[in-house]
């Protein structure tokens, strides 16, 4: 398979880490990003920067992507192939629909979708300069309204993912003209800081699921939401 250019945010740990260890042995270039890459040992002991790279990028502000863009020109000037939005939060597992504080919808809504729009905004031009187009946003089966064992607890995590599928789905079609393959995925329930300890999928397996999924996706399924075995899972 020809290497590719990933773009990835929130590499510094937990799933977006292993996005970056996973692409680097399958020899692609990554461009890995963190609000603070050098904060992470593991992160700069993927760096080689000649196929690993990281910058610095908070998906919040504004002027660290655009400062992110110029970094991705220099580094890889012909673009890139993918992206990953990765970078996400969560909040209080206690915060329901009735006891939920604004301040908590507010906080996770602004990097869980005002981050992922600002990065992809941004992100779609360096993607247009080649042909394979693909934008991944890592989403949750906790965003789904079309699920019925619906668990009902983290009201803003779980408003906030079904915000971004909606995002997704507008993205779709608003790039359709333009070859593109947009997704939302889940990565299932992983042993992360954000899944915990308890999870029953280490992230090594959840990666190489997505990776899977990535590759053979196509532009015939852009905007569907998809999990890290492949099943296509219910808005
Ligand atoms: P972690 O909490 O382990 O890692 C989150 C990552 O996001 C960190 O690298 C963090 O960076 C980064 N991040 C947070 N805010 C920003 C920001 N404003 N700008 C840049 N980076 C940011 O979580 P996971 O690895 O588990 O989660 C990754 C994605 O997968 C998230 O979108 C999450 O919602 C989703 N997901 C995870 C599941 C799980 O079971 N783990 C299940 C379903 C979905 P920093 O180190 O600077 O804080």
């Amino acid at each position: 398979m020809a290497a590719k250019t990933y773009f990835i945010t929130g590499a510094s740990r937990g799933l977006g880490l292993e996005f970056v260890s996973q692409l680097k042995r399958a020899g692609h270039v990554v461009i890995a990003t963190a609000r603070k890459p050098e904060n992470s040992e593991e992160l700069q002991k993927l760096v080689d920067n000649k196929q690993v790279y990281s910058i610095a990028l908070d998906t919040v502000d504004v002027k660290s992507v655009e400062a992110a863009v110029e970094k991705v020109n220099e580094i890889a000037p012909n673009g890139i192939d993918v992206l990953i939005n990765n970078a996400g939060v969560s909040t209080d597992r206690s915060h329901s629909s009735l006891t939920t504080p604004p301040e908590a919808m507010l906080d996770v809504f602004k990097t869980n979708v005002v981050g992922t729009v600002i990065v992809t905004q941004r992100f779609v031009p360096l993607l247009k300069k080649k042909t394979d187009r693909k934008i991944f946003t890592i989403s949750s089966i906790l965003g789904s309204v079309g699920l019925t064992n619906y668990a009902g607890t983290i009201a803003p995590y779980n408003v906030s993912k079904a915000a971004v599928n909606m995002y997704i789905k507008e993205l779709s079609e608003d790039l359709k003209a333009d070859n593109f393959t947009i997704l939302a995925i889940h990565p299932g329930w992983v042993a992360t800081d954000m899944g915990g300890a308890s999870a029953p999928l280490k992230a090594p397996e959840s990666i190489s699921g997505m990776l899977k999924v990535f590759d053979q996706a196509t532009a015939e399924d852009t905007g569907s939401f998809k999990d890290y075995s492949g099943k296509t899972l219910p808005w």
